[in-house]
């Protein structure tokens, strides 16, 4: 059967991505040995790691002025480090509270000093990016760190804040999904298992001339520095989470590159918003203006709908639909690699589910 995966990460990759890895798993461009099991010193390796970085660079066209670093970890690592490398002494750290993940960014971020919530959402649960007007940003704080997409509310920035001091950006669930201005920002990170492959490896974005900032006492593995000089081979990197992302950069390339994709994914998650909207049974709780193109919640009349929903849409091939434990419903993550297809066939099923439970 033809499975749709809706998971949330890790996500669904495009199957040709999938199937040239697989072609090339146990014989690398005919070296006898798979990608895996070459040294990342030698010239295979050397060569994809380059083409990751340079196509990551030619999509989100990077300039000079930034440094691509990919580090394992994943980013709950870089909640840490980023306070860890980043905090100026004597000032505070300015962190968008909207959601868990950006909960759990401030919570690291406490472990280095101070922390000041810039807005939050919380008293709505989270449903919304607060407005932008209603923020409270400290000019002479170490930086400002937001979350782009809150995977686990279904909430995205369509507008972004502008401060006057270096802005950080969790882009974990929207990581090249649309185009934006890298010179905005100070620092940029993803784990690289929602958008753009496997679990193992964050790709980091950095202003080169914020490294000044690290402390002299701060472990090597964990200085941004060591990164930037190592050309992220300090030590073994995660060879085979960079060349997943070089083989799903090339296929971003190939499709037509950030603005193509972003065009996808506005009109996939156009769709999926147009029925819940034209429907009486299925509630999207996200105020309109902050609604996630990476992530569709929605809410059944009941949970025992929900559960029924979750079921039936499995046993029909649409996986991955459940909403994650700590909020309930339902949530569709419909990534880069999600075709419009997939969009398609689950408004289908919603809508006859629709009709046979209402
Ligand atoms: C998934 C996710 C994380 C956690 O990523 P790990 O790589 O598992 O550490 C952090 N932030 C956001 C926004 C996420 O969606």
């Amino acid at each position: 059967m033809k499975v749709f995966n809706f998971n949330a990460g890790p996500a669904m990759l495009p199957a040709e991505v999938m199937e040239h890895a697989q072609r090339e798993f146990c014989d690398y461009h005919k070296s006898g040995c798979g990608i895996m099991e070459l040294s990342h010193r030698g010239g295979e390796f050397t060569e994809v790691i380059e083409a990751a970085e340079k196509n990551i660079r030619e999509l989100m066209d990077i300039s000079d002025d930034y440094a691509v670093l990919f580090i394992q970890g994943g980013a709950s690592l870089q909640f840490a480090m980023i306070p860890m490398n980043l905090h100026v002494p004597g000032t505070s750290m300015d962190y968008a509270d909207t959601g868990h993940w950006a909960s759990a960014a401030m919570k690291e971020a406490k472990l280095f000093g101070d922390v000041k919530s810039a807005c939050s959402s919380k008293d709505t649960n989270y449903n919304k990016i607060p407005d932008l007007r209603h923020w409270k940003m400290d000019p002479r704080a170490s930086y400002l760190h937001i979350t782009t997409n809150n995977t686990i509310f279904g909430t995205q920035y369509h507008t972004l804040p502008e401060p006057k001091v270096p802005m950080i950006a969790d882009m974990s669930s929207d990581f090249m999904s649309r185009v934006l201005d890298v010179n905005n920002f100070g620092l940029i990170y993803a784990g690289a298992q929602k958008n753009i492959g496997p679990s193992g490896v964050a790709v980091v974005i950095m202003r080169k001339d914020l490294v000044k900032r690290t402390p002299a006492n701060t472990p090597t593995m964990l200085k941004y520095g060591t990164y930037i000089d190592g050309k992220s081979m300090y030590n073994t990197p995660p060879t085979f989470g960079i060349y997943m992302i070089r083989l799903v950069t090339d296929w971003m390339k190939k499709i037509g590159g950030l603005g193509a994709v972003e065009t996808i994914n506005d009109a996939k998650s156009e769709a999926i918003y147009e029925t819940i909207e034209a429907s009486n049974f299925y509630n999207n709780p996200v105020d309109p203006e902050s609604r996630s193109k990476m992530n569709v919640v929605f809410r059944l009349p009941s949970e025992a709908l929900e559960e029924k929903f979750v079921k039936e849409a499995k046993a029909k091939g649409f996986v991955g639909l459940k909403g994650h434990r700590s909020v309930g419903g339902i949530r569709a993550s419909i990534y880069n690699a999600m075709p419009l297809e997939g969009v398609e066939k689950l408004i289908d099923f919603m809508n006859a589910f629709e009709k046979a439970n209402s």
